[in-house]
């Protein structure tokens, strides 16, 4: 299979190399506890599930409006897909509420959330080449390195960027 596109390969469906290259990478770089228990994994249980993001320009098109993973996909490390569904279902509600035409609402919605998954999927970007793609020497870091390392890969996750820790005025 072509592994660059997103695809899921479910139990049964992975060829002996592609099970053989899991394992090694496992074995390789799973601290031991772990390798030997994702190890005792069958080969014909395991299963791939690959991690892929979703950014789109906006939210909302004529009459059709996009919220929550439809809208945009970050990568799990920000862990924070939930809430941007919650927050914008709330956003979408905020701007029913303060009135307006459809086409009025849409576009404060649009306004207000397109920028925040923008900004979401970006962080997670930056969180996954940071922390699976290209990651430092962790052993090799003091506290002071490590956290100027901690505190670049999380630029933009400040409480102003618009999503997550803090509450969101309903209405
Ligand atoms: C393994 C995993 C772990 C995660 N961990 C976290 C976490 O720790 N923290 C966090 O914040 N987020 C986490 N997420 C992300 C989070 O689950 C999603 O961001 C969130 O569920 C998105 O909500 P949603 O309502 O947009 O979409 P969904 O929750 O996917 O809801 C869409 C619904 O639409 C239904 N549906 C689809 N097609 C149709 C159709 N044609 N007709 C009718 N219904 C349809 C689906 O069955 C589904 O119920 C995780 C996701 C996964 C997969």
């Amino acid at each position: 299979p072509d592994l660059r596109a997103p695809t899921s390969l479910p139990p049964g469906r992975l060829n002996s190399e592609l099970t053989a290259h899991l394992r090694a990478l496992v074995a390789d770089n799973f601290p031991p506890y772990w390798a030997a228990r994702v190890l005792r994994t069958p080969a014909e249980t395991t299963f791939i599930q690959p991690i892929y993001d979703l950014e789109v320009p906006h939210y909302t098109s004529g009459r059709m409006v996009l919220v929550g993973d439809a809208a945009s996909v970050a990568r799990p490390h920000i862990g924070g897909g939930s809430v941007k569904a919650l927050q914008d279902a709330t956003a979408l509600e905020a701007a029913w509420t303060a009135g307006g035409s459809w086409k009025e609402i849409l576009e404060s919605y649009d306004a207000g959330r397109g920028p925040v998954g923008s900004a979401m999927v970006a962080l997670a970007r930056r969180m996954g080449a940071a922390q699976v793609e290209n990651t430092p020497d962790w052993s090799a870091m003091g506290p002071t390195a490590f956290d100027a390392w901690w505190q670049d890969q999380n630029k933009g996750s400040d409480r102003r960027s618009g999503f997550g820790g803090h509450s969101l005025k309903a209405g």
